[in-house]
């Protein structure tokens, strides 16, 4: 599996202001080693770092977080939802990037922070008006998302910008895997809170698949090449608290961990 990352070797710049540096470095991570590559679609490799030399950047820059909602029909009905009959398309600000290991800040304004895991579909190349099944020529590769959610603000607005949008609500990573290197249908999405286990989906529970989503986004959305597609969370999604950590696992994608803290 070939793991794509972003980094800096300026490791005191502040996450959410990391793309607005000019260090942005690319490379693929072999074991604790990082050889640098040209960009995410290039594999030839140069210099070489100490993955704990380096500052770990979220593994694309897009340009839009478009995001599926309510795609696992048993997430739907834990919060009480209906199974939505076409999809679902919410935006999340690229301000709420992070990276693996950076913090998840808890935002005063809401008392109910959840993890929600997904598969992350990185787009290739630009797409617009995309038939279903010309899907996979758009994809570049996946990657593991937390789309963290204000439940309680999401539900309160109406609508879902700031519950969805605060700095911080997108952990990305910790790398992205090339899509000929992954079998799409055997993936499950999984998050564990401290350890425990509470989701484990298929992505095959999905209601709507990657042809139907990307079919239907670019048909009013033009996708730019490192554009980001959360595809939705499967259920058992709940609350984590200051102090906690969350780990989003796809077994053949990677792993990503962030703690939560109060801290601003
Ligand atoms: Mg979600």
């Amino acid at each position: 599996m070939t793991k794509f990352v972003r980094f800096s070797l300026d490791k005191s710049t502040p996450p959410t202001a990391a793309d607005r540096h000019s260090g942005v470095r690319y490379g693929v991570l072999d074991g604790e080693t990082i050889s640098e590559v040209p960009s995410l679609f290039e594999f030839d490799r140069g210099t070489t770092h100490g993955l704990t030399s380096v500052r770990l950047l979220p593994p694309v820059s897009p340009s839009k977080i478009v995001c599926v909602g309510r795609n696992y029909a048993d997430h739907a009905k834990e919060l009480g939802n209906a199974v939505p009959t076409e999809p679902l398309i919410f935006l999340k600000p690229p301000s709420s990037l992070i990276a693996h290991g950076d913090k998840i800040i808890y935002p005063p304004q809401s008392t109910l922070v959840s993890y929600e895991a997904e598969l992350g579909v990185i787009i290739g190349r630009r797409a617009r008006n995309v038939r279903k099944q010309d899907w996979a020529d758009y994809v570049w590769g996946y990657t593991c998302v937390n789309d963290v959610t204000a439940r309680d603000l999401q539900k309160k607005d109406g609508q879902w910008t700031r519950g969805k949008g605060f700095d911080t609500f997108c952990p990305v990573g910790q790398w992205a895997v090339p899509a000929n290197e992954v079998s799409l249908n055997s993936l499950r999405v999984q998050a564990f809170l401290d350890g425990e286990k509470k989701q484990d989906g298929p992505v095959t529970d999905m209601i709507f698949d990657l042809g139907d989503i990307l079919a239907y986004v670019s048909h009013f959305m033009t996708l730019e090449p490192g554009d980001l597609i959360a595809t939705g969370t499967p259920p058992g999604v709940g609350a984590m608290e200051p102090g906690s950590s969350v780990r989003i696992v796809i077994d053949g994608v990677g792993a990503l961990e962030n703690p939560i803290t109060s801290e601003a």
